[in-house]
C-alpha cells in the first residue's frame, strides 16, 4: 500500500479503536468516506497502519493543532516537513495575506519568483531552478530532463526511496538485482516499470553491477540525499560520493531528491551533511516541502548546462499554469528568509532533546527500538537492528508502533501515523511543547511492551 510521503504502511487490521462516532473527527470520518475514496486525500492520512480515526484538524498555532472536537495535540508531523517555523507563523502569515491582496495568479514572470529562485541558488549547488506545484512533479520533470539530456531511458532508483508518485518511480525491485522493475501499483504500465531498475539502498555492489550491465542506457541515478521515507535511514558514509562517481563514469545524471531533506535537515538539506563536506554536487535536484511554506510549491534545479535543455531555452518540454505561484512563492521565501542558522540550531537541540527521552522511555519499557537521525530529522524504528536498507526497515514490530502511536495521540502527541515515517519539529517546538511529548512517552512506551507479543502477521 502506498503511504502519503512512503512507499508503504501495513495492511488495513483489525480495529479495537473503530471511529468513535460521537466525536466530530469521527462524523466528519465518515462524510469523507462517503465521497472521498478511504476518506482522505493522501492515503497515510486514513490511520490505515495503525488503526483508528484520523483526527481532523480545524486549526493549528506554532507547535500545536486543534481539532475539530477542540482536542489539542503537539504537532510532530509539521504537514510531513514543510512547517519549519511552526504553524501560522505571523510574518509568514502577513506576506501571505499582502500577496493574497495583491491577486492570486497572473499567468506571468513576478517577482516572488525570482527572489526565491535566488535564495535557493544560495543555498544549494543549483544553478538554476524551474518552479512546479507539487514534488511529484519535480522529480517527474527532473527524469525527463535527465533523460532529454542524455538521450537515455534507463532510471535507477532504490528500494524505500519515495518520489511521489510518478509512473516510472512507483515500481518494484523485479526477480534479481539489476534487473528491470514490475509496476509497484496496479495502473502503471509494465512499460514505465520496465525503464527502472530498483536497487537495494546502501549497496555498493548492486550499483556497480547495474551500471556494468545497463550503464550506456542509464540516463539517471534518482535517490533521496537522506532517505526518510522509509523513517530515516542515512547513507553510509561516502555512499553519495560514490554515486554521483558513479554516475559521472558512465554519463548518467545524479538526481538527488531534496523535497524532504531540502531547507530541512540542514539550512542546505540533505547535502550540507555529506556533498558541501566532501566537495561534490548532484547534476539535479529536487526540493518542495520546506520551499512552499505550506502552500504547493516545489522545484528541481541543477547544471546550468542541463537546465539550459529546458523548454523555452532548449528542447525539452515542461510548463505549468500555477508554477511559481505568487502566494506560494511569497510563502516559501517568507520562510526560508526565516530560517535562520538560530532556528537549525533549535530544530536539532529539540530533535536531540525528543530523541533521547524517547530511547530512555522505550529502555525503560524494554522495548526494541532503535533511533535513527539524519540532521534536524529523525525517527524511531522498533526493532532491534541498525536499519540500513528497506529490507531492515520491513522488520520492524508494526503492532508495537501502533499501541505506542494511540497511547501518544491519547496524551495529546501527534506523531505520524506510520511506523515508516520521519517525525518533525519546528522552530515553535518550545519547551512547553517539548515537555508535553516527554511527558506522555512513558506510558507509551508501556503500551507498546505490552502490544510486542503479538508480531506474526504485523511484518510486511
Ligand atoms: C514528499 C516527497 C515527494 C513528493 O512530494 P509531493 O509534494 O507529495 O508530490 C518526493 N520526494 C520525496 C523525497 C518526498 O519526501
Amino acid at each position: 500500500m502506498l503511504g502519503d510521503n512512503g512507499p508503504v504502511t501495513q495492511p488495513h487490521r483489525a480495529d479495537p479503536r473503530a471511529t468513535a462516532p460521537t466525536s466530530h473527527s469521527g462524523a466528519l470520518f465518515e462524510r469523507a468516506r462517503a465521497v472521498t475514496p478511504g476518506g482522505v486525500n493522501s492515503p497515510v492520512r486514513a490511520f490505515n497502519a495503525v488503526g483508528g480515526t484520523p483526527r481532523f484538524i480545524r486549526s493549528a498555532s506554532g507547535a500545536w493543532l486543534t481539532d475539530v472536537d477542540g482536542n489539542e495535540y503537539v504537532d510532530l508531523i509539521c504537514s510531513w516537513g514543510p512547517m519549519l517555523l511552526g504553524h501560522a507563523h505571523p510574518e509568514v502569515q502577513a506576506a501571505v495575506t499582502a500577496a493574497v491582496a495583491r491577486g492570486t495568479s497572473y499567468g506571468t514572470p513576478t517577482e516572488p519568483e525570482v527572489e526565491l529562485a535566488e535564495e535557493i541558488v544560495a543555498r544549494t549547488p543549483v544553478e538554476a531552478v524551474r518552479f512546479v506545484s507539487s514534488g511529484t512533479e519535480a522529480t517527474m520533470s527532473a527524469i525527463r530532463l535527465a533523460r532529454g539530456f542524455t538521450g537515455r531511458d534507463l532510471v535507477v532508483k532504490f528500494a524505500g526511496c519515495y518520489h511521489g508518485h510518478v509512473d516510472a518511480l512507483l515500481a518494484s525491485a523485479g526477480s534479481g538485482l539489476a534487473t528491470l522493475a514490475v509496476p509497484g501499483t496496479p495502473g502503471v504500465p509494465a512499460s514505465a516499470a520496465g525503464e527502472t531498475i530498483v536497487l537495494p539502498y546502501n549497496d555498493r555492489a548492486a550499483v556497480e553491477k547495474a551500471f556494468a550491465e545497463h550503464g550506456d542506457r542509464i540516463a539517471c541515478l534518482i535517490t533521496e540525499a537522506t532517505p526518510g521515507n522509509m523513517g530515516i535511514v542515512p547513507p553510509e558514509p561516502g555512499f553519495n560520493a560514490f554515486l554521483a562517481e558513479t554516475c559521472r563514469r558512465h554519463g548518467a545524471l545524479f538526481v538527488s531528491d531534496e523535497v524532504m531533506t531540502g531547507f530541512r535537515a540542514t539550512r542546505q538539506g540533505g547535502w550540507g551533511l555529506d556533498g558541501a563536506v566532501e566537495g561534490w554536487v548532484p547534476d539535479l535536484m529536487t526540493f518542495g516541502k520546506v520551499m512552499g511554506g505550506g502552500f504547493p510549491a516545489a522545484a528541481f534545479g541543477g547544471r546550468a548546462d542541463v537546465m539550459g535543455r529546458l523548454a523555452p531555452e532548449g528542447p525539452v518540454y515542461q510548463a505549468g499554469t500555477l508554477s511559481g505561484n505568487p502566494v506560494a512563492t511569497t510563502a516559501g521565501l517568507t520562510t526560508l528568509r526565516l530560517a535562520t542558522d538560530e532556528v537549525y540550531a533549535h530544530l536539532d537541540a529539540t530533535a536531540a532533546t525528543i530523541g533521547s527521552a524517547v530511547v530512555d522511555a522505550l529502555v525503560n519499557a524494554g522495548v526494541p527500538h532503535r533511533l535513527q537521525s539524519a540532521g534536524t530529522m529523525f525517527s524511531v524504528f522498533f526493532g532491534d537492528d541498525e536499519v540500513r536498507d528497506f529490507e531492515g526497515a520491513s522488520r520492524q514490530d508494526t503492532t508495537a508502533f501502533a499501541a505506542f502511536f494511540h497511547a501518544m495521540l491519547d496524551a495529546g502527541v501527534y506523531l505520524p501515523p506510520s511506523a515508516y515515517e520521519a517525525w518533525f519539529v519546528s522552530a515553535a517546538h518550545d519547551d512547553r511543547a517539548v515537555q508535553a511529548v516527554i511527558d506522555a512517552l512513558p506510558g507509551a512506551a508501556r503500551a507498546a511492551a505490552g502490544a510486542t507479543d503479538n508480531r506474526e502477521g504485523n511484518r510486511s
